[in-house]
């Protein structure tokens, strides 16, 4: 059976086709056959440059000969415990040594589990209920974040089956406006438990930070007592050696991961200050758990996977960014497009959009139709993006610059077909 066979059927035994809502696309997805480095293959037969990787967590590449090897002996002595296991500790503090604000982790097994837990753990440290968030912002698809969306859940702003009462405590302003968030505070500062924010916003695109706006965050949090936690789900051992925190030089109270830190295998995790995780029970009281949440799989893959993630790697992985971001910056320049090419380290993207996007209002404004046709003929020639305009696009260790100059030329062709 081909791809388009196989979805017909899917559709009518697993909801949309798929099991989570980004993968659906028109007329219909490829399914994989198999993944290698920087390549992803499907069953129809066509071989891909992969640029989606698995929306983040892939970073050394598929199936890194290393971290299999590494995870296929783990298997050998057991794939679940229930009890913990010396593993978790060397992980632990292999991210306490990289990530400046953390003093401890805890592990769970996605990054929705670690932003609710965080969440959690922000309202419990500081009494208060309220949380804000960004508008677009995306921190998984648990009932106090889903509001304001990116990502998949951009046409669905609020989803059914969640609580108005829920909701009413989360609060949304836009990303890179002093303004807004200052006269937020002014007004619910002292409701506000925590703010939210991914540091580099991947999920309406690839947006950064204005320069100080991070350290803006920072001065405003601590003047109001507010828990300030940075969801490094996308950024966390991928922008640097200690994720966004280290890249920009600003310590949050706490961080959420997921995605790289597993090594291409589920996981989740939270850190930061000592005072604020010794809440979290047994010895605490702010509840968290999970029958999987430290699993000896994804341990070992991240441990395994975050020997290799030395500065040399996130040197050389920007160096193949900036190669990949200027080739397109030439390309855009040469048709004459009035685009955006955005993008840091291994992380960029192209707005159909002649206006710099500072956040999720001005992302909104892109061309998507453009968008789609763009990605549908780079897909058309062996190059997998995600397809939507407010997903990032990404690159691995695996990827050579025989790969890159592939991906620009097909870059070149969907362009010249979008307009
Ligand atoms: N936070 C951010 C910034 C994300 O990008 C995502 C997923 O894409 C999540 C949280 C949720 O992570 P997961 O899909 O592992 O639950």
């Amino acid at each position: 059976m081909n791809s388009e066979e196989l979805f017909k059927i899917s559709k009518n035994i697993i909801p949309g086709g798929v099991n989570s809502p980004v993968r659906a696309f028109e007329p219909y997805p490829f399914f994989v056959k198999e993944a290698k480095g920087s390549h992803i293959l499907d069953i129809d037969g066509n071989d891909y440059v992969d640029h989606c990787l698995a929306y983040g967590p892939i970073l050394l590449g598929h199936s890194d000969e290393d971290v299999m090897n590494d995870v296929y002996n783990q298997m050998q002595i057991g794939t679940a415990y229930g009890a913990p296991s010396e593993n978790e500790l060397k992980l632990a503090q292999e991210v306490i040594d990289r990530v400046p604000c953390a003093e401890m982790v805890r592990f769970v097994n996605s990054g929705t589990e670690a932003t609710m837990a965080a969440i959690r753990l922000a309202r419990g440290f500081t009494g208060k209920n309220k949380i804000v968030k960004f508008e677009g912002a995306y921190h998984g698809a648990h009932d106090y974040v889903l509001v304001k969306s990116g990502s998949g859940a951009a046409c669905l702003p609020d989803s059914a089956g969640i609580p108005e009462s829920t909701t009413q405590n989360t609060l949304s302003v836009p990303f890179n406006d002093v303004e807004a968030l200052t006269q937020l505070i002014k007004e619910e500062g002292e409701n506000i438990a925590c703010i939210i924010v991914e540091p580099v916003m991947g999920n309406i695109g690839c947006v950064e930070p204005t320069v100080k706006y991070l350290k803006f965050l920072r001065e405003i949090t601590e003047e109001n007592g507010i828990v300030l936690i940075f969801d490094e789900v996308i950024t966390g051992f991928r922008l640097s050696h200690g994720g966004a925190q280290e890249y920009y030089g600003i310590k949050p109270d706490l961080v959420t991961f997921a995605k790289v830190l597993g090594g291409g295998f589920p996981i989740g995790a939270y850190a930061g200050r000592k005072e604020i995780m010794e809440l979290i029970a047994p010895n605490g009281p702010v509840y968290q758990a999970g029958t999987f949440s430290g699993n000896p799989i994804s341990i070992q893959a991240g441990l395994s996977t975050l020997k290799k993630l030395d500065y040399p790697f996130y040197g050389e992985l920007s160096r193949k960014g900036d190669l990949l971001r200027n080739n397109i910056s030439d390309i855009v320049e040469d048709l004459k497009l009035d685009l955006q090419v955005v993008g840091l380290s291994s992380m960029f993207q192209i707005y159909f959009n002649p206006d710099t996007v500072l956040n999720y209002e001005i992302a909104k404004r892109s061309d998507v139709k453009r968008f789609l046709v763009y990605f549908r003929d780079l897909l058309k020639n062996g190059v997998f993006i995600p397809p939507s305009q407010f997903e990032c696009n990404f690159i691995s260790g695996a990827h050579s610059e025989e790969d890159l100059i592939k991906t620009s030329e097909a870059i070149e062709n969907a362009l010249k077909l979008a307009w």
